[in-house]
């Protein structure tokens, strides 16, 4: 017999030009289809080329690509009948079609399409569909991942590369209210090695200097502050300067008071957890304050965390800020360290965020994924997340709810 390797080309197996069957069975679903199809079909001594199964409620669909029935072991007439009898028996309905070979080998330039839709309408499934055909590629597989918190589902394509495939969807998301994501296919994308956030807004629901404001009596100060920065008249760092002088005097024990404060962004721990038990690293970067962040690092088991530091003497805030300032740059930077020290390239990282403060480590990261965040941000990322739960991110990494869930039963 001839050796083949996977690698080799026209096929591994000597399956590419003999005559196959596809034998296709649906209906209502019961224990032991599978097992009496194959057992029908043994047989005839045939062999199995392909073999896909979905249950939707209730009712199985089974496409199983074979060889034709083996010398000696009867006709493929023969075999049609005996399956239609079969089938019939369990009160399925059996389609056998005849062709040659294996499928086609899938088109290069493969990509992951997740779509998040809360709900996931027909006619936002229809216009990404049309979007994906429309740019040339082809829809080889489709599944969802998770129902909860919304509904996830991917679609696998191939023949168009991905970053092509990513403009054509972006424009389709921004157009309706839902979310796609496009990844490049790849061993790489289920198992990333170091994911990097944002707090305020992000990993967190608050903006954490907004908190101490409150305490301060400054709001609408910060507030206008901030205004000012996001209108572009204030760089970051200056802002950052602006508002934290408006802090000063405020008591040491206000720290505690603004930890309690915080609010965590729902699914955040499921997010974490998950991350963890796939064996990645995680951490927080902010542009707001050590003084939060440590915490955060603490309380959820974070590998790192980097922010500015609040100085406080004799018991007063200052001020002021101490040590190295983490703005936009700063931000970049830390995914670079975090990922240096971590021991993981670039490509093996994710970085999520919400802020123009993130872009640079957005673009920076493997994935970048703009998290509820402002137009701007949402259309310089590679992907964006517009609904409220931080552990959807799982799903642009093609993790199925299901495998949250049986991870958490088991922890
Ligand atoms: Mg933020």
């Amino acid at each position: 017999m001839a050796e083949h390797h996977p690698d080799s080309p026209g096929g591994p197996d000597g399956t590419e030009h003999v005559p196959t069957l596809l034998v296709k069975i649906f209906g209502k679903d019961r224990p032991g289809l599978t097992a009496g199809l194959f057992q029908t079909l043994a047989s005839y001594a045939v062999d199995v080329v392909d073999l896909e199964q979905v249950v939707t409620r209730g009712r199985i669909t089974l496409c199983a690509l074979v060889t034709s029935p083996a010398r000696g072991a009867g006709t493929e007439g023969e075999l049609r009948a005996t399956v239609h009898s079969w089938a019939e028996s369990v009160g399925l309905q059996a389609e056998i079609i005849s062709g040659i070979g294996d499928n086609p080998a899938r088109g290069t330039g493969r990509s992951h399409v997740t779509v998040l839709g809360n709900p996931l309408t027909a006619d936002v499934t229809a216009a990404i569909a049309a979007r994906i055909t429309g740019a040339g590629g082809n829809i080889d597989r489709i599944y969802r991942l998770a129902k909860y918190p919304v509904t996830a589902v991917e679609f696998d394509v191939s023949g168009v590369p991905t970053e092509e495939l990513r403009t054509e969807l972006a424009m389709e998301a921004a157009a309706r209210a839902v979310d796609v994501a496009v990844v490049a296919s790849g061993l790489q994308r289920r198992a990333p090695r170091l994911v990097v956030m944002d707090v305020d807004s992000t990993l967190i629901q608050d903006e954490v200097i907004e908190l101490f404001a409150a305490h301060a009596g400054c709001e609408e100060e910060v507030a206008a502050v901030t205004a000012a920065a996001m209108r572009g008249e204030l760089d970051f760092e200056r802002s950052l300067h602006a508002r934290v002088k408006l802090l000063a005097g405020l008591d040491e024990s206000v720290v505690d008071k603004v930890r309690a404060e915080v609010r965590l962004t729902p699914g955040a721990r499921t997010l974490i957890r998950t991350l963890k038990r796939l064996g990645c690293q995680v951490g927080v970067v902010s542009g707001g304050f050590t003084q939060v962040t440590d915490a955060l690092r603490e309380r959820l088991g974070l590998d790192f965390a980097a922010a500015n530091a609040l100085e406080i003497v004799d018991g007063k805030l200052t001020g002021r800020v101490t040590g190295e300032i983490v703005d936009r740059a700063g931000k970049a930077r830390l995914l670079r360290r975090f990922a240096a020290e971590a021991g993981v390239p670039l490509s093996r990282t994710v970085a999520i965020g919400d802020g123009a403060n993130d872009l640079d480590m957005l673009n920076a990261a493997g994935l970048g994924v703009a998290f509820n965040a402002k137009p701007l941000v949402r259309e310089a990322a590679h992907t964006a997340v517009t609904v409220p739960f931080l552990d959807t991110v799982l799903y642009l990494l093609g993790i199925t709810r299901e495998e949250v869930e049986a991870a958490d039963a088991q922890g």
